[in-house]
């Protein structure tokens, strides 16, 4: 049984005092949610205050992204070793926007991927199609080589076993769209099964969370699909509220 997984990425927002106040309001409403794993990925210089905020809770929390490189001369670069320092469990890598405003390719996202698993965080790689590779028809191609940069790391499947996988269509992100749950759904399967080829167990045990203007008004039928295993969760983790209603849809189909 795969437990849903609601992560937050807040992206380049918030403040000291946003990020305490959100925190504390998400930390008081957990009691409510029963079966879905809860985390948040805040900007770096606030992870200081999650790990205080967060620390013996069962909110998890994470980065945003993770340096491919180990220590030294990489400016305005943050390592694994510092996330870890700063107790996360998790690092999104990969992510639309930053594969399109820092021009990250395939190759240098795995490299981060085994950078991350290589210090014991997991990764939440986000894979997805553009609109006009929607239009073209070739979101299974696009979506097949972001998942196959990392099944082709040395550790091949075993090394995407210890990740959680992101489906993001890129134009779903941000922009009030969502993907269908049914057009959610088929992306799932399709990733699911190629993973299956390599590994059937690990494809069975494999989170696949969908990301793109998941909402609380959206959430329940999304996660309620057959390969949906909770949500990468944008601009509504910014509202304890919306986020805690996600996660509660989250348990709904626990
Ligand atoms: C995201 O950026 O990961 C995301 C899913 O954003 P939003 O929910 O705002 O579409």
């Amino acid at each position: 049984m795969r437990q849903p997984l609601i992560a937050g990425n807040w992206k380049m927002n918030g403040s000291k005092v946003m990020t305490a106040e959100l925190l504390t309001a998400i930390k008081a409403g957990l009691g409510d949610i029963e079966a879905s794993e809860v985390a948040v990925c805040p900007p770096f210089p606030y992870l200081h205050i999650a790990e205080e905020m967060l620390s013996g809770t069962p909110i998890r929390y994470g980065s945003q992204d993770c340096s491919r490189e180990e220590d030294g001369a990489f400016t305005g670069q943050v390592s694994a070793t510092m996330l870890k320092d700063f107790g996360c469990t998790y690092a999104i890598v990969g992510h639309s926007e930053r594969r399109l405003f820092n021009a990250e390719t395939d190759a240098v996202i795995a490299r981060k991927y085994q950078m991350v698993t290589a210090h014991g965080l997991t990764p939440i790689l986000c894979v997805g199609e553009t609109l006009e590779e929607r239009e073209q028809g070739k979101t299974e191609e696009v979506v097949a080589r972001h998942l196959d940069a990392v099944l082709e790391l040395p550790g091949g499947v075993a090394e995407l076993a210890k990740g959680v996988i992101a489906y993001e269509p890129v134009w779903a992100i941000g922009t009030g769209v969502t993907a269908t749950p049914e057009q959610a759904q088929e992306v799932h399967a399709f990733l699911r099964q190629r993973v299956a080829k390599k590994d059937p167990e690990v494809a069975a045990e494999l989170r696949i969370l969908y990301g793109g203007s998941m909402k609380p008004g959206n959430a329940l039928e999304l996660m309620a699909q057959a390969d949906i295993d909770g949500g990468l969760i944008g601009g509504a983790a910014l509202k304890a509220a919306d986020f805690l209603a996600i996660c509660k849809a989250g348990d709904a189909n626990a």
